[in-house]
């Protein structure tokens, strides 16, 4: 194992202004605070997998504008490689979010430069690599994108795992492209049609997706842990017991623990409680990318509750 994981996704800009109440249609009101910060699911699981031990290299597509030379200095900071992220003419991906005084929210995310991620772009970075372990995508950029990416994952002998989120029309030729699934529950009952609310009832959803020729399937359900199934069996893992204050990203960074376990060599059971562990932490702290947690962190719960 080389430690490497590739991530195919995107990278946004989150504009967050924090209201007192929500404007009506036609209104104006005055915004508390504005803040700017580094997101897409894309971004978000490569700062999780870096955070967390592997060498990291992005592919997507930023525009050229000053949020995308910014987005780019996210990356080097966590030295993230963004050899493989092109600047396309037009506006970087943004996210507009709206908080009012209850906490309720209200985004708009506007794609931007991470609708241009092309096949061929995916495959020319892949082809430039040398070894890489798991590519690891999300449903934020173009699905033929994302077909790039698990079908080179699979002709270069490395794992393929994709994110559903958010749930689109991927089909199930694409699905199938993946080594591993890795839906949330609500992402599993979309995709199914089936029931996640019991374990067991998200133990066949995992098994019916084996069926549709998904090699294995990894339901995240929040507090409650996880389901697992593949074509040798099933399983669960229990969540690690902590205080959450905010679970924003806590898949993604379960999605970057998981992919930076398996790059390093971790079986399939102890990469799961890696990632397990991984969103666990991600829900203790505020925001995003400030609450993925790093390689200590992780060990220590995991020790903790060895
Ligand atoms: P998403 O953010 O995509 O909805 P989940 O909420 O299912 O993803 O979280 C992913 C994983 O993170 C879960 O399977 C679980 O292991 C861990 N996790 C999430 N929320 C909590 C929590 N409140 N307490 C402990 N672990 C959690």
């Amino acid at each position: 194992m080389a430690n490497v994981v590739v991530v195919v996704g995107s990278l946004n800009v989150d504009l967050v202004v924090g209201l007192d109440r929500m404007p009506n249609p036609g209104e104006t009101v005055f915004g508390r605070t504005f803040d700017r910060h580094p997101g897409g699911k894309g971004l978000n699981q490569a700062v999780a997998a870096a955070r967390l031990g592997a060498e990291v290299h992005m592919i997507g597509a930023v525009g050229d504008d000053d949020a995308g030379r910014w987005l780019r200095t996210v990356l080097a900071a966590e030295h993230i490689d963004d050899s493989g992220v092109i600047t396309v003419p037009g506006p970087s991906g943004t996210a507009l979010i709206e908080v009012d005084a209850t906490g309720a929210n209200r985004i708009v995310v506007v794609p931007g430069a991470n609708d241009q991620v092309t096949p061929a772009q995916v495959q020319d970075c892949l082809a430039k690599l040398g070894t890489f372990d798991v590519v690891l995508t999300q449903g934020e950029v173009p699905i033929a994108a994302i077909g790039a990416a698990l079908g080179a994952a699979r002709t270069r002998g490395a794992r393929g795992i994709l994110n559903p989120a958010p749930v689109r029309d991927y089909g199930d030729a694409l699905l199938g492209q993946a080594d591993i699934l890795v839906p949330n529950e609500h992402e599993a009952e979309q995709i199914t049609g089936m029931s996640t609310s019991h374990s067991v009832d998200a133990d066949e959803a995992a098994r019916a997706l084996n069926g549709r020729g998904i090699p294995t399937v990894v339901i995240t359900r929040g507090a409650r842990g996880l389901v697992w199934a593949s074509g040798g069996g099933s399983g669960t893992v229990s969540a690690f017991r902590v205080t959450p204050v905010d679970t924003v990203a806590a898949g993604d960074a379960f999605c970057g623990g998981l992919a930076a376990a398996l790059a390093r060599g971790d079986n399939f059971p102890d990469a799961l409680r890696f990632g397990a562990a991984a969103g666990a932490l991600s829900t203790t702290v505020s925001g995003a990318v400030p609450s993925l947690p790093g390689l200590e962190q992780v060990k220590a719960l995991l020790a903790a509750n060895s």
